[in-house]
């Protein structure tokens, strides 16, 4: 069974003139443990996905079911039951929109547990810590004190305190410099590989094409192409895609021949293309 199923999701939001039309009938499905990819432009409902799967925006029409939950209808104690469960968690593209300010890291961190009422707390976060490779000596810090690559580690060890069958994925690497992009992407790969199913949003191919298992391309709006990652980078078959594609040469050429995930993430590291 899938973890979670998009089917025919349509998102308006409400203008001061007319509607707008920001996803149209959108399907997409990911089983437990797999890694799926949705690339697109600004503006091509990326974020509104998440937010509709996180029942922060009201589809329009369609079905979302989470876990074998239909959450389009659910009503707000329904989502904190879900959100307390902790089965889905997410990362956005800026960590002080995910971690709360006035909260020390050792604060944050705990408050999911808290929430879930589970012991040994003090315990889990230290090791929560290490697993994203930050120090102990944070934990007293606030998020403002960190570093941008910092704070991102935090809100991703956040995301995955109480063990979530799936994480949504908001362009966590995209407002962090070079270095920190490649760790939070280790990280990435690292919790796929230990079989947490990860929805990964982002408008850089290059970013998806190392991590995903599949790739799904949307463009204004409509899932226009939903296939293996390596299907999608070698064959493209959208004029947007393969227009990406083509402006991703490193990735291409890397790319090119290749099926096997395995072998295209070696290529990549390799090759210190943009991952
Ligand atoms: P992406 O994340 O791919 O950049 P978004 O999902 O944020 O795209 O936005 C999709 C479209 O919906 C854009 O045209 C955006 O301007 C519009 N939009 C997003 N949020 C709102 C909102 N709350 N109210 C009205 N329009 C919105
Ligand atoms: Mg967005």
């Amino acid at each position: 069974m899938s973890l979670l199923e998009i089917s025919d999701l349509d998102v308006h939001y409400r203008r001061r003139v007319g509607r707008l039309h920001a996803l149209r009938g959108v399907s997409l499905s990911l089983s437990p443990g797999e890694t799926v990819g949705v690339i697109g432009e600004t503006g091509s409902g990326k974020s509104t996905l998440a937010r509709a799967v996180l029942g922060l925006v009201r589809p329009t029409s369609g079905r979302i079911v989470v876990d074998g939950s239909d959450v389009a209808a659910f009503n707000q104690r329904q989502w904190r039951e879900l959100r307390r469960r902790g089965i889905v968690q997410y990362v956005f593209q800026d960590p002080l929109k995910s971690l709360d300010p006035d909260l020390t890291i050792a604060e944050s961190l705990a408050e999911p547990l808290r929430i879930q009422g589970s012991a040994d707390i003090h315990d889990t976060v230290r090791k929560i810590l290490s697993r994203v490779r930050l120090d102990g000596s944070l934990l007293d810090r606030l998020p403002g004190e960190l570093s941008g690559g910092q704070r991102q580690r935090v809100a991703v060890a956040r995301a995955l305190i109480t063990s979530p069958r799936l994480v949504l994925l908001d362009e966590p690497v995209s407002a962090l410099d070079s270095a920190n992009r490649v760790q939070v992407l280790e990280l990435l790969k690292e919790l796929r590989d230990a079989g947490t199913a990860l929805l990964f949003i982002s408008h850089d191919l290059g970013s998806v094409a190392g991590v995903a298992d599949r790739i799904a391309v949307l463009y204004q709006g409509e899932v226009v192409e939903d296939r293996p990652a390596s299907s999608v980078i070698n064959e493209p078959v959208h004029p947007y895609t393969r227009l990406l594609v083509s402006s991703a040469p490193t990735l291409r050429s890397a790319a090119a021949g290749r099926a096997a995930r395995g072998e295209l993430r070696t290529l990549l590291n390799l090759e210190g293309a943009p991952v």
